[in-house]
């Protein structure tokens, strides 16, 4: 399940900056990304997606080119992110997917027309996973 993260030191504010804008130009609907890193820097990686105000679904294919082309450029995954336009700051069980691709999951939800951000850790100890 995911629980509220305090591991803040990758998301700058430029980050932010960047999440907000993807976030707003996807309204009214969702939008759904990776947060990459290549050497010292970070960068959002928006992945095209079919998207709802309420639910956001990005093709298998896509995602697993998305993989594929991180590893091939020796770009390190550092989180999903995707946003809540209807302000829910809670990820839905929907979202516990994000899990798959990332362990670290930054949630932009919208309160009062201002975006926030919470960051989530994936903790596997309620949900059993298939480790074996
Ligand atoms: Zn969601």
């Amino acid at each position: 399940m995911w629980s509220k993260s305090t591991r803040t030191e990758f998301l700058s504010s430029m980050l932010v900056l960047r999440l907000v804008e993807q976030a707003e130009a996807a309204l009214p609907n969702e939008c759904v990304g990776f947060i990459v890193r290549k050497g010292p820097r970070c960068f959002i990686l928006p992945l095209p997606a079919l998207a709802t105000p309420s639910r956001v679904y990005v093709h298998p294919d896509v995602l697993l080119d998305a993989a594929m082309a991180l590893d091939c450029g020796g770009v390190e995954l550092v989180a999903t992110y995707h946003s809540h336009p209807d302000g829910t700051a809670e990820p839905s069980s929907n979202d516990n997917l994000f899990s798959a691709w990332s362990y670290t999951h930054v949630l932009l939800y919208r309160s009062a027309g201002q975006w926030a951000t919470q960051i989530y850790a994936w903790s596997s100890s309620v949900a059993a996973t298939s480790d074996s």
